[in-house]
């Protein structure tokens, strides 16, 4: 069998809630399914957001449910000169530009009402291409953004993903050129988990779905720097009672799980969530071990294959 390298990449601005441990079982129970390696790994670049002391309390509810990764975690923190370097490496092949823009700039360029739905998120706006002539001339407050496309090409990412199936974005229509580092210095989500994902030879991609909109960026910002590519699985999304994703940044409540009863708990809402059917006689009084295996065995039955 290939190697396989999966991971798990909490950003350590809150405990795990129920969806992230979902995320973290799924990620698990694929590397078990194809004896490969799985890693932690702490994505921590918007230092304003994390806290460094969660680290503590995510790797304590991982390990509570059984989860162990097979290496110390990687912080990203620690990895800005792999990051430096390849945007360095963009810059020699003019594959970025400088861009002083302003979101306020931006919105007032790209809104069609002052009410605008488009223009809720700032990520997902569509840049307007305002410095694309520019180069590659920085000043103090410069971001750098990735050209979609060389020409007028528009730029069509397909990519397969093991659950939700076939996929397309026309990234020129939907996005355009993009950020790859920020105009405060950060490094932006994009680039920091593109080269992570490389430089730690992952090979399959298990996360929620909510991210699932960043997949065809990443894609294309591989195949600028020449990497490999990655096999993809978005998870379902655990809702409050509300309809509303659970997320840190909504006050979702963390997944208690220290004790054996409420870790055998949080595990069944996980597997019922990733839709695995365990055995119903496990739920008399198993380890926490029978839980995992027999959990690996429906995940090989459910999605392993696909
Ligand atoms: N750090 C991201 C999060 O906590 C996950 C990124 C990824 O899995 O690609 O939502």
């Amino acid at each position: 069998m290939a190697p396989y390298v999966g991971r798990f990449a909490p950003s350590p601005s809150g405990p795990l809630h129920a969806g992230s441990l979902t995320t973290a079982l799924a990620s698990w129970l694929d590397a078990q399914c194809h004896q490969g390696h799985w890693l932690v790994r702490v994505e921590n670049i918007d230092a304003q957001r994390c806290d460094p002391r969660w680290v503590e309390v995510i790797l304590g509810q991982l390990a509570s449910i059984g989860l162990h990764p097979q290496a110390p975690p990687a912080w990203q923190s620690q990895r800005s000169a792999l990051y430096e370097s390849a945007l360095e490496q963009l810059k020699s092949t003019h594959q970025i530009y400088a861009c002083d823009c302003s979101r306020k700039l931006i919105r007032s360029t790209v809104a069609q009402s002052p009410d605008d739905l488009s223009l809720r998120d700032d990520n997902e706006m569509l840049y307007p291409g305002i410095c694309r002539q520019r180069g590659l001339q920085g000043g103090p407050q410069t971001a750098w953004r990735l050209r979609v496309g060389l020409a007028t090409e528009p730029v069509v990412i397909n990519w397969a993903d093991r659950r939700l199936g076939a996929q397309k974005q026309d990234l020129t229509q939907t996005l355009g050129d993009f950020v790859l580092r920020r105009r405060d210095g950060a490094w932006a989500y994009q680039l920091a988990v593109v080269i992570d994902d490389a430089d730690q030879g992952v090979t399959h991609v298990v996360r929620g779905e909510d991210l699932a909109s960043n997949t065809a960026r990443q894609i294309y910002l591989q195949r600028c720097l020449n990497l490999a590519p990655v096999h993809y699985l978005h998870t379902p999304l655990v809702f409050d009672e509300h309809a509303q994703k659970l997320s840190k940044h909504r006050g979702a409540p963390a997944a208690i799980v220290n004790t054996p009863e409420l870790a055998r708990q949080a595990l069944q809402d996980c597997a019922h969530t990733l839709d695995l059917h365990l055995p119903s006689e496990l739920w008399l009084r198993p380890t926490l071990n029978e839980i995992l295996m027999a959990a690996i065995q429906a995940w090989q039955v459910r999605w392993a294959m696909a």
